[in-house]
């Protein structure tokens, strides 16, 4: 059945993988897709697949994917009725959600206020802390002075961490480990906010010493129904980022996920929210949580939640939006099998995660059961410098935590970049943990366990004597008994040694 209500055509605010991944469900919709696209970005993928494209200005994100006001320009003259922000860049700017609004289009996303109380860090930790829900101890407002400083910080204990109300993808968090260190790092983190995040609000919390990053999807319609969609655990990160995110967590029980679902969604429901969000918790050894923060958008890591539910998150998204009433109630959301997501990052591990730019010399995707790949480049791309390090979404879905862990092992072994250092033979790494393995790690894991040496490979030549090597001596052996295949052999190790990275 058609809505004539349902949009017509979407303009998709964002780039990469994401804007991709939104023009995909889209056109699954009937809905034609705009995407705008700097020039920094004109052969990128989003752009070939969109139904139209328009360059709307130079490289610099100020000049075109934050510029609010070129975005609604071209949704008006390119008859566009509807805008979907994806993640980072305007997606939680209330300012340009009622902006769009004001000019007569839909934004596919929670109402302007939910977006100024949820999506602003202390105004999400007053709401919660109103309903009762336990918060990370820290400050209730914005810092006024260092005096005031000093004493939430005598107040909580040392380690505090400062951060910024605006903050997000892990920046303006800043640690302070000592009394001394209090003025330098809070005149650093006030000046940094303000350069970042044009707002300066910064506030303290207590630095929880080993806890898991747990989080709930939510979803919202704007006739008041709100569902959970279980959690995620996204505890593997560097610079307080994300690095590899899996559903379910094997740490929840069935009580304490259900405990943290109903949270997550009375959270929501004071608030009046509508739209996908996702509430974010601190959770420690004995499953206790606390409140961290909401992200007001679709996260990154979706797919994984998706692939656990079968739900389409933005799909979804644009059913709320036009109107129209969640497609599901809780009792028929369920959970099926186990998703694990590895971010695949223009860095290098070797050097501490430092972003990257170069070009994707060699781009092989891995195919097969399980896997799904969600990227926004093509072999032969340039990574420009502007913009995240982002450069695909490897996600594995498997009947149980085994086999999605194996599926992601033989993918990445399957995954074929060259030109450029990823985030790829990390995640192979990290797979391969005990602790990984076991389900006992915490935000603390990379510090842990993680040494670059992990990952060097012996140079490409002794890697080629020791393959050649190999080959003759299994010929040797098989001799006289039966005839091997050895080019398949040989095939296989000229492959691994192509893999290493
Ligand atoms: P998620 O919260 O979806 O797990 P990240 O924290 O990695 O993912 O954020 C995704 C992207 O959005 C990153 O590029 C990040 O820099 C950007 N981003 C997130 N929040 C903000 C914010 N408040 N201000 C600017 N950029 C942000
Ligand atoms: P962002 O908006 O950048 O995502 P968050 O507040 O969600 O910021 O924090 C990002 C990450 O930083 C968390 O997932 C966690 O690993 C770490 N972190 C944040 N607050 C604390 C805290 N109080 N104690 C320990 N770790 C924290
Ligand atoms: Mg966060």
């Amino acid at each position: 059945m058609v809505n004539r209500l349902m949009f017509k055509k979407i303009l998709v605010a964002n780039r990469g993988e994401i804007a991709l991944r939104i023009m995909r469900s889209a056109r699954e919709m009937g809905i034609s897709t705009l995407a705008v696209f700097s020039e920094a970005d004109r052969k990128m993928p989003f752009v070939q697949f969109a139904d139209e494209g328009f360059c709307i200005g130079a490289g610099e994100s100020s000049q075109s994917y934050l510029s609010g006001d070129r975005i609604i320009r071209a949704a008006l003259d390119l008859k566009a009725d509807a805008i979907h922000p994806g993640y980072g860049f305007l997606s939680e700017d209330a300012a340009f959600a009622s902006q769009v609004a004001g000019a007569g289009l839909v934004f596919i996303g929670p109402s302007a206020p939910s977006i100024a109380m949820m999506g602003n860090k202390l105004a999400a930790r007053k709401a919660a802390r109103e309903l009762g829900v336990p918060l990370v101890p820290g400050t209730g407002s914005a810092l006024r002075s260092l005096k005031e400083a000093r004493e939430t910080m005598d107040r909580i204990g040392l380690p505090v961490l400062i951060k910024a109300a605006a903050g997000g993808g892990g920046k303006g968090i800043r640690i302070v480990s000592s009394a001394a260190d209090l003025e330098d790092q809070l005149r650093l983190a006030v000046s940094e906010a303000k350069n970042a995040f044009g707002d300066d609000a910064v506030y303290l919390e207590k630095y929880i010493h080993s806890p898991r990053h747990i989080e709930i999807q939510i979803l919202g319609d704007q006739h008041g129904h709100l569902v959970h969609l279980f959690e995620r655990e996204c505890s593997i990160q560097r610079r307080h980022q994300k690095l590899i995110e899996e559903s379910p967590s094997c740490n929840l029980t069935a009580e304490s996920r259900q405990k943290m679902g109903k949270c997550a969604t009375d959270i929501a429901r004071a608030s009046g929210y509508y739209g996908a969000g996702t509430i974010e918790f601190l959770v420690d050894d004995e499953l206790r949580y606390y409140f961290l923060e909401m992200n007001t958008r679709l996260q990154v890591e979706h797919p994984v939640t998706e692939l656990v539910t079968g739900l389409d998150l933005v799909k979804e998204q644009i059913r709320i939006a036009a109107g129209e009433k969640l497609s599901v109630i809780q009792d028929d959301i369920h959970l099926h099998g186990h998703a694990i997501e590895l971010r695949i990052c223009a860095e290098d591990p070797t050097r501490n995660f430092l972003p990257q730019t170069g070009k994707l010399e060699i781009y092989r995707r891995p195919h097969g059961p399980g896997i799904r790949v969600d990227d926004g480049y093509d072999q032969g791309l340039e990574i420009p410098i502007h913009y995240d390090s982002l450069l695909s979404k490897l996600i594995a879905w498997g009947r149980n935590r085994e086999e999605a862990i194996e599926r992601m092992v033989r993918a990445i072994d399957e995954y074929e970049i060259s030109g450029i250092p990823t985030t790829l033979g990390f995640g192979k790494w990290a797979m391969r943990q005990t602790a990984f393995a076991g389900g006992h790690y915490d935000t603390r894991f990379i510090e842990k366990y993680y040494l670059p040496e992990a990952l060097a490979s012996p140079d490409p030549l002794t890697e080629k004597i020791a393959a050649l090597l190999g080959v003759k001596i299994r010929e040797e052996e098989n001799k006289g008994y039966f005839r091997e295949p050895v080019n398949a052999d040989l095939h296989s190790k000229w492959k691994n040694r192509r893999q290493k990275r």
